[in-house]
């Protein structure tokens, strides 16, 4: 970034780090946050006021529009550390492009380009401290901007704040994940929102997965919503099926986000010689797959863990569990992308971006 840029965002420093109070080979996801925040509000008309700040509590009316009608998206984003200390992020330029795309869907105005880059870099730069050295550790990063304009009309708020708060991860493991194939509930449909990054769209999930949790599933996949026939996520994450040697994804479009991982996923598929076809994938033709013994594996793809291998599924009344495999597909493509993240192999497709 240019270095006339960073006057114009203001710091103001935290006068002591809580980062001495945390236990980072403990962490639970997303519960400690770091020592600052980036913020920038919209008020008539322009972004204004972009700053660093120590990370602290929000001040907002009761009637602010976010609270009433959900204006809010956000996106999800990780740094890390290498060997040499120097710290990357992981394709930044497509989150924040995507933020837009949320945003624009939701009637929210765009965040400009060079704020976003700026306030992020001083905001990573604050607490670089938090970035810990090793395979797995990271600081998982969470933009968000919400409407705060106060009255209960039901119109698009005319302010908003745009955060970004980070907090330190470690690499995710939540246990053998099985899902429910959801023939009822709906994540998305045609001509909504499940493209978009949408609090509201995180909303919708957590009764459906409740009532899956009930049945003794970890997560649901959404179905399409006119037939329920077609596969389409695994619950926030896009999501692949082996068949065979080939994996098989669903395309994006309104009813499915599109995923920086799993386009990666694609990408990194193709370089291995593993065989990918995006195209709709059936309900009807996993369990056939999987009666015949041809499902060798599904996981789940998103910025969280990468790679999260799914070891069964239900359908109806019926489950499946998955082959154990000596070296599935969901292991090799997971550590040929974080070679990558952690700078550890070539980035031939200029996916990192050193903060500096
Ligand atoms: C965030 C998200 C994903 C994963 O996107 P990544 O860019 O890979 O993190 C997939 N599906 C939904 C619904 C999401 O919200």
């Amino acid at each position: 970034m240019s270095d006339n840029m960073t006057s114009t965002i203001k710091i103001e420093k935290a006068a002591n780090s809580k980062i001495n109070k945390v236990d980072f080979n403990n962490l639970a996801f997303g519960h400690v946050f770091t020592d600052h925040m980036f913020e920038c509000d919209f008020i008539n008309g322009e972004w204004v006021n972009p700053q660093v700040v120590p990370y602290q509590p929000l001040t907002l009316d009761p009637s602010a529009k976010v609270f009433h009608y959900g204006q809010a998206v956000f996106e999800g984003m990780k740094a890390y550390r290498d060997d040499e200390d120097k710290i990357w992020l992981f394709r930044p330029e497509d989150n924040l492009n995507r933020i837009n795309i949320s945003s624009k869907r939701l009637a929210i105005p765009e965040f400009p380009k060079d704020i976003f880059f700026e306030g992020l870099t001083q905001l990573l730069k604050l607490d670089e401290a938090w970035i810990k050295k090793g395979y797995g550790n990271s600081l998982y990063i969470r933009p968000v901007v919400f409407a705060t304009e106060s009255g209960v009309s039901a119109s698009p708020s005319n302010r908003y704040k745009f955060l970004i708060i980070c907090s330190p991860a470690q690499s995710y493991y939540g246990g053998e994940v099985r899902v429910k194939i959801e023939n009822h509930y709906s994540r998305s449909a045609d001509g909504g929102f499940g493209y978009a990054k949408a609090a509201g769209n995180y909303a919708g999930q957590f009764y459906p997965t409740k009532l899956a949790q009930d049945e003794g599933y970890q997560q649901v996949i959404w179905t399409d919503a006119s037939t329920h026939k077609y596969l389409e996520e695994a619950g926030t994450m896009n999501v692949f099926f082996r068949i065979n040697d080939t994996l098989y994804t669903a395309p994006t479009g309104e009813r499915i986000l599109d995923g920086i991982t799993r386009k990666s996923i694609i990408a990194m598929a193709e370089e291995l010689s593993i065989p990918v076809d995006v195209r709709p994938v059936r309900v009807e033709e996993v369990i056939e797959a999987a009666n015949n013994g041809t499902l060798k594996e599904i996981f789940g793809a998103g910025t969280a863990a990468v790679i999260n291998p799914i070891v069964g599924f239900g359908y109806k009344d019926q489950k499946w569990e998955l082959p154990k495999l000596e070296n599935p597909y969901s292991s090799t493509i997971k550590k040929a992308i974080t070679d990558i993240q952690y700078n550890k192999a070539k980035d031939p497709y200029g996916w990192r971006y050193e903060v500096k």
